[in-house]
C-alpha cells in the first residue's frame, strides 16, 4: 500500500468519525438483550439490515430455524429459542481476483442490570461524554457492528474497489453461551478466506480463545427436619473439593503463554447460580462454569472433573448435568499470513506494536472449528476496570473505536487486494 493511499484512508476515517459515532449510538439505543431462552435482537437486526441495504450491499436477513443445516448442527444449543432472532448478512462484491474476508459482530447484549446502577439511570442512553459512547453494548458488541458497517463506507468514499468479497455479518445469540447465530451463519454456508470477529477488547489481537461450559450439580441429603445444616455441610464439601480442582486448573492455565496470568486463571472454574433448600430443605442445586484452554476437548475434561468429585460426600447423593454442548476453544498460529496482515494493519493505523493475546469464551472457536477459515478476535471494548463490558456504565472510547475501524479498513484492503477507481 503506497503512502498516498495510506494518507487518503487515514483522512477518510477521520472525516467519518461523526457518522461512525452516530451509528453506534443508534445501535446502542435499540436494546437487544439476550435473556435465555429468548432474546430481543429482532429490532436492531432489522435496523442494521436496512442500514446495510441503504449502502448498496447485497443483503439478507434470516432466522436460524429457516436454515436446514442448522437443525442438526453439532454447534447448535437447542436450549436457546431462536424465534425472532435473525442474522443479518451484507456482501460487498469484489472484483473476483482477490481473497475474501468476513467481518462479524454480535447483535445481542448482556443483561443491563439495575438501571439505578448506571450513572444516568439509563443502560441504553448511547450518550457521548468525555470522548466516550456509553451504554450496554457500546463495547460489546455494537462497536463491532458499527466498525463492520463503516468499513465499506470508508472504502467507497475514497473510490477503492476490493479484489475479493467483503462480507459483513451481525449474528444473534452470542451471550449466555449461545453462539446459535454464528452457527446459523456457518450452516448457511458462508466460507470466507479469513474472518475478523469484531468482538475483542482492548485493541488486542486475539489469536486464541477459551472454550467452556457449565455443569449443574444437584445435591440431596437425608431429610433433616427443620434445618438446612446437613445440606450446607454437603455443599461445603463440594466447595472445598472444587477449590482443589480450581488450583489444579490454575496450574494448567499457568503453563499457557496467553492465559498464565490472573484474573483468567482464577476464573477457570467459577461458581454461578446457587440455590440451597429453597423448596425442600434437603435439596440444593448449583452451577459451576469451566473454561477450556486451546487444545482441550470437552469430553475428556468432563470425565476428569467427574472422576475428581468421586467420594466427595459420604452421606447424601448428587448428580451432574453438563451443558448440552460446550463452546469450543481454538488457536491460530502466530505468523499465519492473516495474523500478520492484521498486526501490520494495526501498526499502520496506530504507530504502535500490536499486543497478541488470547480471548475469553466467545464465538471465535465455532468459526475456527466449523468454518475452516482463520478467525481472529479484535475490538475496542474495555475488558476490565472502568467502563468494562458486561458491567454498569459500559463505554467505548471513540478514539479506540476509530483506531480499530482504521485497522480493519487497512486489513481488508491488504487481505483482499484493491484498486482505485
Ligand atoms: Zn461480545
Amino acid at each position: 500500500m503506497n503512502a498516498v493511499d495510506i494518507e487518503t484512508i487515514k483522512r477518510a476515517v477521520r472525516q467519518h468519525q461523526d457518522e461512525a459515532v452516530r451509528l453506534l449510538q443508534d445501535l446502542v439505543r435499540i436494546p437487544s438483550v439476550n435473556h435465555p431462552p429468548t432474546g430481543d435482537e429482532k429490532e436492531v437486526q432489522e435496523f442494521y439490515f436496512r442500514h446495510l441495504e441503504s449502502m448498496g450491499l447485497e443483503c439478507e436477513i434470516f432466522e436460524a430455524d429457516d436454515v436446514p443445516a442448522f437443525k442438526e448442527h453439532p454447534g447448535r444449543l437447542k436450549e436457546h429459542d431462536m424465534t425472532n432472532r435473525p442474522d443479518v448478512v451484507g456482501v460487498c462484491k469484489g472484483g473476483g481476483t482477490g481473497r475474501s474476508i468476513l467481518l462479524t459482530a454480535h447483535a445481542d447484549v448482556e443483561l443491563p442490570g439495575d438501571p439505578a446502577s448506571w450513572s444516568d439511570n439509563n443502560p441504553f442512553s448511547g450518550a457521548v461524554r468525555a470522548g466516550r459512547v456509553y451504554g450496554r453494548g457500546s463495547g460489546d458488541d455494537k462497536s463491532g457492528m458499527a466498525i463492520a458497517a463503516m468499513t465499506p463506507r470508508i472504502l467507497e468514499s475514497v473510490g477503492v474497489r476490493l479484489c475479493g468479497d467483503l462480507t459483513i455479518a451481525s449474528v444473534s445469540d452470542e451471550e449466555q453461551g449461545g453462539a446459535n447465530g454464528t452457527v446459523a451463519l456457518l450452516a448457511k454456508g458462508y466460507r470466507p478466506d479469513a474472518c475478523i470477529n469484531l468482538d475483542g477488547c482492548n485493541q488486542d489481537i486475539y489469536i486464541a480463545n477459551l472454550g467452556g461450559g457449565y455443569c449443574n450439580i444437584d445435591i440431596r441429603v437425608a431429610s433433616s427436619g427443620f434445618s438446612t445444616e446437613d445440606l450446607l455441610d454437603c455443599f461445603n464439601r463440594f466447595r472445598e473439593r472444587i477449590a482443589e480442582f480450581r488450583n489444579i486448573r490454575k496450574t494448567d492455565f499457568g503453563a499457557h503463554p496467553y492465559y498464565g496470568i490472573e484474573p483468567r486463571m482464577s476464573r477457570s472454574v467459577a461458581f454461578a447460580k446457587v440455590s440451597l433448600g429453597v423448596e425442600d430443605l434437603s435439596r440444593g442445586t448449583f452451577t459451576v462454569w469451566f473454561r477450556l484452554l486451546p487444545g482441550e476437548e470437552p469430553e475428556p475434561f468432563q470425565k476428569r472433573f467427574t472422576e475428581f468429585l468421586r467420594g466427595v460426600v459420604d452421606s447424601g447423593d448428587y448428580s451432574l448435568q453438563w451443558m448440552p454442548r460446550f463452546l469450543p476453544s481454538s488457536e491460530i498460529e502466530d505468523g499465519h499470513p492473516f495474523v500478520n496482515c492484521l498486526k501490520d494493519s494495526f501498526t499502520l493505523s496506530t504507530g504502535r506494536a500490536p499486543s497478541v493475546k488470547g480471548a475469553g469464551i466467545d464465538d471465535t472457536g465455532f468459526l475456527n472449528l466449523y468454518g475452516g477459515f482463520p478467525s481472529i478476535g479484535f475490538g475496542p471494548g474495555n475488558l476490565e476496570g472502568e467502563g468494562a463490558i458486561h458491567r454498569a456504565d459500559e463505554f467505548v472510547d471513540i478514539e479506540k473505536l476509530m483506531e480499530c475501524l482504521e485497522t480493519v479498513v487497512f486489513c481488508t484492503m491488504k487481505w483482499c487486494g484493491y484498486e482505485r477507481t
